[in-house]
């Protein structure tokens, strides 16, 4: 998964974590190599039939037909879900439930420890059960993931888990469901579900598809994007297996990038062909949508992905640059994330608690490769890849939250820890095992290369660890030891001492071992890249962080400062607004105006602060000038990064 947020921060993708040794150790047990699908056994066969023809209301109507026997019939509504590591299944927006069998009412109790657990009374003589629910999406901000805003006027993503229930008892490869959708007139859909059927109501012009019986496990992994205005791109044209991207929009004109958008799409699955060897589906679907309305993020599934980003993400450059790395990341994913999966994170239905101590293989290197893969397939140059590796690596460099909390927390707090507020961020410390561990995956691959001589790189690792064969999805296990004993194939090294240092340090700083093991260095000047004029551009953030150690948001709202840095240290914190510099009213160009003035002036720079209805002036002995991150040379070195970042 990957989270895009309005954070000023350098973070635009994010993803991923869990806890129950006895299903661990069971899971284990039977399965190091597991199928997705449904073994035959004779698992309850559960219809769902969804209604998103009220999609512009933000409404979803949803009936289900469950086998039952007379008792208490106990069902789940998907709490953990996959990607997006944490109970985040979106209850809140579950309304409208009602039980009916043989033409009665039927009562039902919520769980009283468990909130998505549902307990109803099934009558003598009943074979089957008809559940009724709506699905509310969110009309605002707020939710993460797929509790997010997740419909507009003009399109919507159907997440098949908000929409439905599963009985207890059973493991989600083990049940089948039977699904069908009814779409609003005219509107066209994309998911790598296979269709069975598909009729167009002749009256009212409402398509309506029924698709084929899969496991639950499968329909979870295979929403559907749908919408007026929807684009599809086949990116390997006559290859198999066939990929293609879906991608709806709010309007009609989002659809219309440069050519060279669609190349870059269809030479991201050329490289990721060429960087594994393999692939892991039947089928895949890029499902893309562009809307600045819904949620802005990236789940992965083994034949799709949900991607979302701003309606312009196509067709303004800003916006595009902004965005590059989100598709490649989610792509990765079908092979690492879905296909080799830490056995701890790799649960049987989605009410056993997922163990997240490993999302520093699963989200980690997954943002590593989908980095460089923006420059494999073309996406970014290599100038903008350095910028955005720079800006990366500037961050994590002023993150004195490290000192009190060590990287493998980031990652094994997740399910408690992801929603939390952006304030504070750099002392309570984010989502790190995504980028940070970017450059330590970086630091992996340089030393590999550096101890075969140039003969083998982290591609190898890729290749054997989640390659040949290729065939449908299946998840593939794996533990610490064997992302050990995988490195130690490809290139024999201390790789436990290495991975237990860079997971349990407490800096001072961030990992820059990879960035300088290939030939670059970490420096700032007073140079905006285009990429920190985009991201203060779009956010309407002004980043005053790697200078005086302060956030701002473009109306000077604190949204974080950096401690032990200037702005901390004179007072300011998260919460205050900065509403005057040196006398004048704020705006982002006064702030860098006095930044740049400060380092030929003997004056303090002088910030007036609001705070809580009180006003304050503080005194900032800063003369250093603006500081933004930047990538330069190391001559003395070879240039490896390059090589990294080269089509294969
Ligand atoms: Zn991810």
């Amino acid at each position: 998964m990957c989270l895009v947020t309005g954070h000023p921060g350098p973070r635009s993708v994010f993803v991923t974590v869990f806890a129950n040794q006895i299903f661990r150790y069971w899971f284990l047990a039977i399965a190091l190599v597991s199928p997705v699908f449904a073994a035959g056994s004779p698992a309850p066969h559960v219809s769902v039939f969804v209604d998103a023809t009220e999609t512009p209301r933000k409404i979803f109507h949803a009936r289900m037909t469950i086998p039952a026997k007379p008792g208490t019939l106990t069902l789940y509504y998907p709490k953990w879900i996959p990607g997006e590591h944490g109970p985040t299944g979106p209850i809140e927006d579950l309304a409208g439930l009602k039980f009916t069998a043989n033409g009665q009412t039927l009562s039902w109790r919520r769980d009283l420890l468990d909130g998505w657990t549902f307990h109803v009374e099934v009558p003598a003589g009943t074979s089957s059960v008809e559940a009724s629910l709506d699905f509310i999406s969110p009309a605002g901000p707020g939710g993460i993931y797929t509790s997010g805003a997740t419909a507009t006027d003009r399109m919507a993503v159907i997440n098949w888990n908000a929409m439905l229930l599963y009985p207890g008892g059973w493991t989600s490869d083990e049940l089948t469901y039977e699904a069908t959708l009814k779409l609003p007139t005219g509107w066209k859909f994309g998911t790598s579900l296979p269709v069975s059927a598909e009729a167009t109501d002749q009256f009212n012009g409402q398509r309506q598809i029924t698709f084929k019986p899969v496991s639950l496990t499968m329909l979870v992994d295979a929403p559907v994007i749908t919408g007026q205005y929807l684009k599809v791109v086949p990116l390997n044209p006559g290859q198999t297996p066939p990929v293609e991207l879906d991608v709806a929009a709010d309007s009609a004109a989002a659809l219309e990038p440069p050519a060279d958008v669609w190349e870059h799409f269809k030479n991201l699955v050329t490289q990721s062909g060429l960087l594994f060897g393999a692939q892991h589906y039947r089928d895949y679907h890029f499902l893309y949508s562009l809307s600045d309305h819904v949620a802005h993020f990236g789940l992965e599934h083994h034949e799709s992905n949900d991607s979302r980003l701003g309606e312009r993400a196509l067709v303004d450059s800003s916006a595009r640059l902004l965005g590059s790395g989100l598709l490649s990341h989610e792509y990765v994913h079908s092979w690492n994330g879905k296909f080799r999966r830490p056995a701890d994170l790799a649960t049987p239905d989605y009410e056993k608690p997922m163990q997240t101590d490993l999302l520093w293989v699963y989200e980690g290197l997954t943002t590593y490769l989908g980095e460089i893969l923006t420059g494999r397939d073309g996406e970014r140059t290599p100038e903008q890849f350095r910028e955005a590796l720079a800006y990366t690596a500037a961050d994590l460099d002023h993150r004195p939250g490290r000192t009190w909390r060590n990287l493998q927390d980031t990652a094994d707090g997740v399910p408690s820890m992801q929603d939390a507020p952006r304030q504070w961020e750099s002392w309570r410390r984010p989502l790190d095992y995504y980028e940070e561990d970017e450059l330590n995956w970086l630091w992996a691959d340089t030393i590999i290369r550096q101890q075969t001589h140039g003969q083998k790189s982290l591609d190898d690792f890729c290749r054997s660890f989640h390659g040949a064969p290729s065939g449908p999805p299946q998840v593939k296990t794996y533990t610490f030891e064997d992302v050990l004993n995988t490195l130690n194939q490809v290139a024999p090294y201390d790789w436990r001492g290495f991975w237990t240092e860079r997971l349990r340090n407490h800096g001072p700083g961030a990992p820059l071992g990879g960035i300088e093991g290939s030939g670059w260095k970490l420096v700032y000047d007073d140079v905006r890249s285009e990429l920190v004029r985009a991201r203060e551009g779009d956010r309407g953030t002004v980043n005053a962080a790697y200078s005086i150690g302060l956030w701002l948001k473009g109306d000077g709202s604190v949204t974080d400062t950096i401690e032990g840095m200037l702005a901390a240290q004179a007072g300011i914190g998260p919460g205050m607004k900065v509403i005057g510099v040196n006398g004048r009213k704020f705006s982002a160009e006064i702030l860098r105006d006095a930044l740049r003035e400060g380092k030929n002036s003997p004056n303090p720079l002088e910030l007036l602060v609001e705070n809580t209805e009180y006003y304050k002036t503080f005194k900032l002995d800063y003369h250093g000038g603006e500081k933004y991150p930047h990538l330069v040379r190391d001559d003395g070195k070879p240039d490896l990064l390059s090589d990294i970042i080269k089509p294969r």
